[in-house]
């Protein structure tokens, strides 16, 4: 029987107790749960009883969203890699919810997947921290994979404006991580309770803030982003960066942020106390950015015309590999193209007459072989570090692209 009022003679401790004690109960259900999903996964019954897949048989019948279903196959199909995380729900020390992270990660890294390094971090931490630290895990073994379904959300960006016969517009859309954190980097400022008289919900403050941006009357946005050395240099085993609004992003996205940018130096010592702020400086100055918009005028990818306040100053090598800021060595290009060469692997060569070409990624069929192994050895990890300490360059990015500070 299910009781919907607490009995008053239970303290709020045995309530408590209770509750915890139920939880995890209901978690090692839900991993026996997850077993049998992932064995009805593997049959073809669901074909049988005219349902698309194993997850929207279950989704239907064991009255669950498919987000849910999906969840507990993929538990389910990776328990036996995760020993550790099984034995730690049975203990009660992380819950289901861990567990589905952990499942998630061992999916993405396949063969690189190690439990033991992320156990320790689960037991420590809420379901959602652990998600942002296995983010971070995936990017330090995997860079250029987790660079790749960036890039995919990218493409898979959409944005759908309908107009109602009342001419009111309806907005609909899918952004990927970085879009999204930018876009709400830009409207959170806008969308401030203006004082104790502003009583608009706070959906109502977003598109006043979305039409306010779009008018131009904004303030600059400005993006946040704290990376160590490693990652900018994209060093292999090198964590991802973290960005304000958005879960951690890859080498990829900070190594185009950091083109054009401001940057503080943080100085970490071995415990990661911040021992020392650098001021903000500007990677292009204000006089250089100047002198390339005479130069360029607008976007230099070839038939681009955005113009230059809508551009940001790209290094043709970039800065962290040693590239100047001179102007020989920087030309204008739109947030579009600018994507295009860093994440998009397109690559731009001044022709002998001056002009820009465009090169599209090579398309490969596949690894050519080489003597039988491609375990090139990584390198080992490089130290910047100022006399033994540890450095983070926190790079500060505005999305605005303004050319004049
Ligand atoms: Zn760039
Ligand atoms: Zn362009």
């Amino acid at each position: 029987m299910v009781q919907t009022a607490v009995e008053p003679e239970v303290s709020g401790e045995e309530l408590r107790e209770r509750m915890v004690r139920k939880r995890k109960a209901i978690d090692l259900m839900e991993l026996s749960f997850a077993e049998d999903a992932a064995r009805f996964a593997v049959t073809d019954e669901y074909d049988e009883l005219g349902f698309v897949s194993a997850i929207d048989w279950i989704r239907f019948n064991c009255h669950m969203t498919s987000g849910a279903a999906a969840d507990r196959v993929a538990v389910g199909k990776t328990m036996n890699r995760m020993p550790r995380s099984v034995e730690a729900v049975s203990q009660g020390e992380i819950g289901l919810a861990h567990v589905t992270v952990m499942a998630r990660t061992a999916e993405a890294l396949k063969d690189r997947f190690d439990e033991r390094p992320l156990i320790d971090f689960a037991r420590e931490n809420s379901p959602g921290k652990f998600h942002f630290f296995c983010q971070h895990a995936r990017h330090a073994a995997d860079a250029d994979g987790y660079a790749a379904e960036e890039a995919d959300q990218v493409h898979e960006r959409r944005l759908s404006l309908s107009t109602w016969i009342d001419g009111s517009m309806v907005l609909s859309g899918v952004l990927d991580a970085f879009g999204g954190a930018a876009l709400r980097a830009a409207l959170e400022p806008l969308a401030h309770r203006s004082g104790e008289h502003d009583r608009r919900q706070r959906e109502q403050r977003l598109a006043d803030a979305l039409v306010e941006l779009a008018s131009g009357g904004a303030q600059r946005a400005s993006l946040q982003v704290t990376t160590s050395v490693e990652t900018l240099l994209g060093l292999a085993g090198a964590a991802a960066a973290d960005m304000e609004f958005s879960l951690p992003i890859s080498a990829k996205i900070v190594e185009r942020l950091a083109c054009d940018c401001n940057v503080t130096r943080v100085l970490l010592d071995s415990e990661s106390s911040v021992i020392d702020v650098g001021r903000a400086k500007r990677v292009v100055s204000g006089p250089a950015r100047r002198a390339l918009n005479a130069r360029d005028g607008s976007c230099r990818w070839p038939g681009c015309e955005r113009p230059a306040s809508w551009t940001a100053a790209h290094h043709v090598v970039h800065w962290v590999h040693g590239g100047t800021t001179d102007l020989d060595n920087l030309i204008l290009l739109c947030f579009r193209h600018h994507w295009m060469v860093h994440e998009g692997k397109w690559q731009l060569v001044r022709s002998d007459g001056g002009r820009m070409l465009a090169i599209p990624p090579t398309v490969r069929f596949g690894r050519p072989a080489r003597d039988g192994t491609d375990s090139t050895p990584e390198p080992p990890p490089e130290r910047f570090d100022d006399e033994g300490v540890d450095t983070t360059v926190e790079v500060q990015d505005d999305a605005g692209y303004d050319s004049s500070s």
